[in-house]
């Protein structure tokens, strides 16, 4: 039998709608770098980003699923792009400006982008590309920045306030199938061409549900959170449509994401939540313990995108500040776990649970997989390949506008479950620890190392700000850990007494590092997160000795 309820699509254009409307006197705040941030209402945002889908379809051309591209910052013209272009059937792709130019070139030319929305400050990023382009016809600058540098380009220029003002603040949205398209974000390339995760109205409206949760983030309209995540990594982890659902304030970094700017703008506009990955409030406490800020209205973080090392969220509950531990990926929307414990413990009794990956929600399926392919319990103790499925997780990727979806052996099961590359173990009520990706397991005479355990012991070293273990060559053991090891300003230690507080920490001895590097920063990918590849190139071509 089937039901009786109607049957309305899940869309973006309805996210738009009721922010605009419901949650009208909302604001998001961004940051300028001036004496005044730029303020703006969800009801203008609203309005500006109806503006902004006409002006791309009578003026630009924009029609059926055409890709339109940004590169921008965290900023509200970047969340009016967010909501103009699904709403309208078109399709955003948000790019990474920190990739190399020939990742950048790959994937525009891969996803057949029609438009590039651009922040003036990033022409000269631009620029130099656009000459290997050929299906971009329109450059959309906004905010401030030297244009002379696109003189000559092909593409036609305009600038963004100029191209919505006096456009109709009314749009006929098209009805929308929630299973179609309504944002692409392609995964990074560290092994091979980068690869695109497509979203759907459906999937977007789902997430952004699951976000607002209170077993999630569980934010409201009392709340500002501040989104340092970039909008360009999933989609700053879902929180600008999830934001305008439930008119959580937004405050935006533009491009101040340095920890000094940051601690100004916690200390000045008073967040309730923020959302980063860990290398940032690494970055942030030791800047406000060099010069202390008052961070005491943020009283939760979402951390994820890395392991989160249990002292750093030591470390900031002394601040009275939250870390909440949260583990995703591009190909999950990203919410795939929170590290909230269950009701009713002491925080001692807490810990246990708060240094986990978290639990999963509802819409989200687990199971782990051992090397055999046989299914493992969640008993806390059999570790095993991660597998995932739900309404919010990536079942292929982009083919390219003539190609099939691809669904590579190693991503997905025969079955369609999302392979994870991601081992760990669960817990009998459904808390995921993560000890490694596949890739970065130190293999060793036949047994595992967790390099996430020994580089957590090793960040709980008062001398140590940073670091990252990763396996390296040996002729009789197969791999051994290499540890190498940022040490805090002014600070002095040496292997042996790092050794020595491993040993003390409850590594086993066969698992203590012997090839050791201090080294100067920790090489960081295009989202913030150590790059292993790069430390194990540099380990190979003596650079560490
Ligand atoms: P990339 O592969 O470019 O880093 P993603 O941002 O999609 O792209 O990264 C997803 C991966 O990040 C996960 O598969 C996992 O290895 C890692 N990750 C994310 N959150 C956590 C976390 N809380 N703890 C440990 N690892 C995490």
């Amino acid at each position: 039998m089937l039901s009786t309820m109607q049957d309305v699509p899940l869309t973006v254009t309805r996210i738009l709608h009721h922010g605009m409307s419901i949650h009208g006197t909302s604001q998001i705040t961004t940051w300028t770098g001036g004496p005044e941030p730029q303020r703006r209402s969800f009801a203008e945002t609203g309005a500006r980003a109806t503006q902004l889908a006409n002006a791309l379809r009578d003026e630009l051309g924009v029609t059926g699923d055409d890709r339109v591209a940004t590169l921008m910052w965290n900023n509200a013209e970047h969340v009016e792009a967010y909501l103009a272009i699904p709403s309208m059937g078109a399709v955003l792709h948000t790019l990474n400006l920190r990739l190399p130019a020939e990742q950048l070139i790959w994937i525009v030319n891969h996803a057949a982008d029609k438009v590039v929305l651009v922040n003036g400050s990033l022409l000269p990023l631009l620029a130099p590309l656009l000459q290997h382009l050929p299906t971009v016809e329109h450059v959309v600058v906004s905010g401030a920045g030297d244009r002379s540098v696109l003189a000559g380009a092909a593409p036609r220029v305009h600038d963004y306030d100029e191209l919505i003002a006096d456009r109709p603040t009314t749009f006929d949205w098209p009805e929308l199938d929630e299973r179609q398209a309504a944002a692409m974000c392609y995964t990074s390339g560290t092994t091979g061409d980068p690869k695109g995760v497509v979203y759907s109205h459906r999937s977007v409206y789902l997430h952004s549900m699951q976000v607002n949760m209170a077993e999630s983030m569980g934010l409201t309209d009392r709340d500002t959170t501040l989104v340092v995540v970039p909008q360009f990594h999933v989609n700053a982890w879902g929180l600008p449509h999830a934001t305008f659902m439930t008119g959580v304030n937004m405050l935006m970094p533009d491009r101040f994401l340095q920890p000094a700017p940051l601690a100004e703008m916690i200390e000045k506009e008073r967040p309730t939540h923020a959302a980063a990955v860990p290398t940032i409030w690494q970055g942030l406490l030791a800047e406000v313990t060099a010069n202390p800020r008052d961070l005491s209205s943020m009283a939760s973080v979402t951390i994820g995108g890395a392991a989160c090392p249990p002292s750093l969220m030591e470390a900031y509950d002394k601040l009275g500040v939250r870390l909440c531990h949260a583990w995703g990926m591009t190909e999950t929307s990203p919410l795939g776990t929170m590290a909230l414990p269950p009701a009713g413990l002491t925080a001692e009794e807490e810990w246990p649970y708060r240094i986990t990956q978290g639990r999963f929600p509802a819409g989200v399926e687990a199971r782990l997989v051992g090397p055999g392919g046989d299914i493992l319990p969640w008993d806390g103790e059999s570790a095993g390949e991660l597998e995932v499925r739900g309404p919010w997780i990536a079942g292929a990727y982009y083919g390219g506008s003539t190609g099939e979806p691809l669904r590579p052996d190693d991503k997905f099961s025969a079955d369609g479950w999302l392979k994870t590359g991601d081992v760990g173990i669960i817990s009998p009520d459904g808390f995921l620890t993560l000890t490694d990706r596949a890739k970065d397991v130190i293999k060793s005479g036949g047994e595992w190392i967790s390099s996430v355990e020994l580089e957590n012991a090793l960040m709980g070293h008062p001398a140590v700000a940073e670091a990252a273990v990763v396996a390296v060559p040996d002729d009789r053991w197969g791999e051994r850990p290499l540890a190498t090891v940022v040490l805090k300003e002014g600070a002095e230690t040496d292997y042996v007494a790092l050794r020595a507080f491993l040993a003390e920490a409850g590594v086993a001895r066969w698992q203590l590092p012997e090839r050791w590097a201090i080294i100067p920063a920790v090489p960081k990918t295009s989202v913030g997160k150590f790059d292993k590849k790069v430390i194990r190139r540099q380990y190979a071509e003596g650079e560490l000795d």
